[in-house]
């Protein structure tokens, strides 16, 4: 059934803590109710804004559209999804409005190698696909086979269910067609994903293999799964440095990685010996963090804002403030980070205003 609440209050609704309210905020609890959502909006002249956990949204103030959740449901594991082909593989249907980390704790306590990297990850999985979520050298590409969802009426073609190969939906660093030609076009309602049973654990981060090599005696004491024993360790690498939302309101990392050209990246070298920086596809990866750090960023308070004391790729909101403030924090460490090493940062969390 769809449940429907007239001038909703998303303050609990976002991780950033920031006041809004929606003209409607709907409940649907199974994909064949959206046609039911869509024609509500229709009625109401609003456009539908579907909302995961809130956790990578910036609510510029109030939403004149009907915003959406999805109702979570169980996880599809049925038999006929593992292929008798691949013995080791495994397929499984994961619904839009599961809890991303309650995927993670469930794959990984079966002992599937896949999500572990990903653990400890805000939102709903739904979600996912529109930024590839990624974490430790691991993204949501590397196991997506298709995203089920439904396409809005446009052009003359009315709206429809459709199954999206993985490999047509664009997904790169942080980046799909959802957030690009496919914005505010398609609706996600399940995500297919494929995992495994081998082992085949990603350990090129650092810290994550050293804590996990001192943590490994652990795996024959508790009998605990390998996949599970990493997801555990990636869990407490991030709460060591990232803020918990329901204790410090954020939305994670505000910033991208920049990508850099060679070039680029030799002269900032000469300059800078110790920049951290990685092979990325198109050039030269380097780390927001460090940059931003290195700008005297960290622990700064600009009133109800500030940058984390940990981390300084997360900015944060301690209450009573804005996006207009969050927004200024934000511009005064791009200009700064653009006037000392000519690197431009690009926003991470999509700034909502409808
Ligand atoms: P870190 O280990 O201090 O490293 C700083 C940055 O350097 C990271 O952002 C990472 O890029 C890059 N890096 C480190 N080792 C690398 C390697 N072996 N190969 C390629 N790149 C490497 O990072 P952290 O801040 O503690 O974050 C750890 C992981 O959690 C990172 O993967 C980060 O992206 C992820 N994370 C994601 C979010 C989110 O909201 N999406 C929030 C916090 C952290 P990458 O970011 O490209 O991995």
């Amino acid at each position: 059934m769809v449940h429907k609440t007239a001038n909703a209050q998303l303050d609990q609704l976002n991780t950033l803590g920031f006041t809004a309210q929606a003209s409607w905020l709907v409940t649907a609890e199974k994909p064949e109710e959206l046609p039911e959502v869509f024609d509500f909006a229709l009625s109401q002249a609003l456009p539908v804004f579907p909302l995961g956990g809130g956790s990578n949204v910036i609510f510029q103030g109030n939403l004149e559209a009907v915003v959406l959740q999805q109702k979570p449901h169980a996880l599809d594991w049925s038999e006929n999804r593992v292929s008798e082909l691949l013995p080791n593989e495994v397929l499984l249907r994961v619904p839009a409005g599961y809890a991303w980390q309650q995927l993670v704790l469930d794959t990984t306590n079966k002992g599937y190698f896949g999500l572990e990297n990903l653990a400890l990850i805000p939102g709903q999985a739904g979600a996912a696909p529109i930024q590839n979520i990624g974490a430790y050298g691991v993204e949501l590409a590397d196991s997506l086979q298709a995203v089920e969802g439904y396409w809005l009426p446009e052009k003359g073609q009315p709206a429809k269910f459709d199954i999206l190969a993985a490999k047509d939906c664009g997904l790169g660093y942080r980046d799909s067609r959802f957030k690009q030609d496919w914005k505010g076009r398609f609706v996600i309602t399940a995500l297919q994903l494929q995992l495994s049973k081998q082992a085949e654990p990603r350990l090129n981060y650092a810290d994550l293999k050293a804590r996990l090599a001192i943590k490994k005696q652990q795996l024959e004491a508790v009998n605990q799964p390998l996949p599970a024993l990493i997801a555990e360790v990636v869990t407490e690498l991030r709460r060591s440095k990232l803020p918990d939302p329901a204790k410090l309101a954020n939305a994670g990392s505000f910033f991208k990685n920049p990508v850099i050209s060679k070039q680029q990246a030799e002269e900032l070298l000469k300059l800078y010996p110790d920049i951290p920086h990685y092979p990325a596809t198109n050039g030269c990866k380097l780390a927001a963090a460090w940059l931003i750090d290195q700008c005297g960023f960290k622990g700064t308070k600009r009133g109800n804002v500030g940058v984390h004391d940990q981390q300084a790729l997360v900015l944060v909101h301690t209450g009573g403030g804005t996006a207009k403030d969050l927004l200024a924090l934000a511009e005064e460490i791009t200009s700064a980070v653009k006037s000392r090493f000519n690197v431009q940062l690009e926003r991470e969390p999509e700034l909502v205003a409808v």
